[in-house]
């Protein structure tokens, strides 16, 4: 069952209908973290906007390849093409390895993505892991003639280039905008145009991530990571790419270009962007003081937070506004959000202790209709809760006796629930308490079986101990007590 999926297309900045290049197969592309930090609100949209679309396409029963890139070099201080590398600067800082740098926030990141209940790319590529296939592109748009090498740092001609295509497609910027945008900053350039923008860069004595080229050492420019890391998984055209709206320029539109150049196609269908998030009204920024780590919000650890949020209330939070719309987070909202997550999940948990009787007071097939139109509006996901909402008041009218269920339509609004709350929108508040409750569980075990090991009673200490590793789990004992883990 293919759905009808229309997406907003920034592109042709309109709705379009979903249609796949290849049947029954989606490959989408996804702009992911520089790892230089700890992971935080503006890394949490993007990847539960994506991760959404990306469940739902599966849902729909497409095969999807969803990439999501690691740049762990050539991402340059404030976006810019002259500066310290991001991740060499936190290296210098703290004195790391770069490479050090890049793995510590790349297991943070992937940490925080847990918790926040994201399903894992089907391939997480690194810009380092992927320099001979930037070189090679590179190579191939310099044949193509529309980049030319200076003084060992290779750019992407932009004039000539948009004498065959439209620079600015997709930022609706034209040539003059962006002249006029960087004639002040480039006076010194040794570009052939302030509007050209390099490819690979010569690097200097003191740049430490840097690789061998046909123009010397040096390293590529940020956006060529993508455009060559989404061709070797994805093909020259493909059908999603996502990301930030921030990144529509210069980022996206310099992707278009290097792909025109170097294959003469356009590289993607279907352009996806999320809005962003502001605190108080304002933009995040670390120079504002109102920046705040996703652990932070875990933790309630930060003083503009009242108290900690849970993950769940943090991606109920970002799926209770669309994806194009901005997002103001606030403490306020934040605990509104809570006990709306908490009252979907109440719900949910009535609607399994349920009784049926022989008839219908409502139409269930209507509620599944109206859930699966507003996924399919352009992944409207308030709306999608806001219908999951007028089924909590079904379902807590059936429990207060004031309308009844057969069991066919019991089973029928279960799924429901399931598919959307859970499996699309991947809330699973649920789970999440579970694990509190198994770490309760398991300590009040541990206590009987220090009470039973202090009586003397080694019978009972080693059943429970040999019981419950049968089930998989491990007790360790030491000097300080006893701890449990789950078997590897
Ligand atoms: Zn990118």
């Amino acid at each position: 069952m293919k759905e009808k999926i229309s997406i907003y297309n920034s592109l042709s900045r309109k709705k379009e209908t979903l249609k796949p290049i290849v049947k029954d197969y989606i490959g989408m592309y996804v702009c992911g973290p520089t790892v230089y930090g700890d992971p935080h609100l503006g890394h949490a949209r993007p990847a539960i906007t994506f991760d959404v679309v990306y469940r739902y396409l599966k849902w729909c029963g497409y095969k999807v390849r969803y990439v999501r890139n690691i740049t762990d070099a050539g991402h340059l201080e404030n976006d810019a093409e002259e500066g310290e590398d991001k991740i060499t600067k936190k290296a210098r800082l703290e004195q790391l390895e770069p490479m050090e740098v890049a793995h510590l926030y790349t297991l943070s990141y992937h940490r925080a993505m847990k918790l926040l209940n994201c399903q894992s790319p089907s391939i997480e590529p690194r810009a380092t892991g992927h320099i001979i296939e930037q070189i090679e592109m590179i190579k191939k748009i310099m044949k193509n003639d529309f980049a030319y090498e200076k003084n060992g740092s290779v750019y992407l001609d932009v004039n000539k280039y948009n004498q065959h295509y439209p620079y600015g497609i997709l930022s609706g910027r034209n040539l003059e905008d962006t002249l006029t945008g960087t004639r002040e900053l480039d006076r010194q350039s040794e570009k052939n145009s302030p509007v050209d923008f390099a490819i690979w860069k010569k690097a200097s004595k003191e740049h430490i991530m840097k690789w061998a080229s046909p123009w010397g050492e040096g390293f590529p420019g940020w956006h060529m990571e993508c455009s060559a890391m989404s061709e070797k998984y994805l093909g020259k055209t493909f059908d999603i790419h996502g990301g930030g709206m921030d990144l529509v320029f210069p980022h996206h539109e310099a992707e278009i270009a290097q792909s025109n150049a170097c294959n003469k196609c356009m590289p993607v269908n279907y352009w996806m962007h999320n809005n962003m998030i502001t605190i108080d009204g304002k933009k995040m920024g670390k120079s504002l003081g109102n920046f705040i780590n996703l652990e932070e919000f875990f933790t309630g650890d930060h003083k503009k937070l009242n108290k900690a949020y849970s993950p769940m209330t943090i991606r109920f939070f970002i799926l209770q506004a669309h994806y194009r719309s901005t997002l103001d987070f606030g403490n306020d909202a934040l605990q509104a959000a809570e006990k709306g997550c908490a009252k979907l999940m109440e719900a949910i948990t009535t609607l399994n202790q349920l009784h049926p009787v022989a008839e219908s007071s409502f139409n269930v097939a209507e509620i599944k209709q109206e859930c699966i139109d507003a996924i399919n509006d352009d992944f409207n996901t308030p709306i999608l809760l806001a219908n999951l909402f007028e089924g909590v008041k079904i379902i807590n009218s059936i429990k207060d006796g004031k309308a009844t269920i057969n069991n066919t339509d019991l089973e029928k609004l279960k799924k429901i629930y399931q598919d959307f709350a859970i499996d699309i929108l991947g809330l699973n508040v649920m789970e999440e308490n579970n694990d509190d409750l198994t770490d309760d569980v398991m300590g009040i075990i541990l206590l009987l079986r220090k009470n039973a090991k202090e009586n003397k009673d080694f019978n009972t200490a080693d059943l429970i101990r040999d019981e419950l590793d049968k089930k998989g789990i491990q007790i360790k004992d030491t000097r300080e007590g006893s701890s449990w883990g789950i078997k590897k």
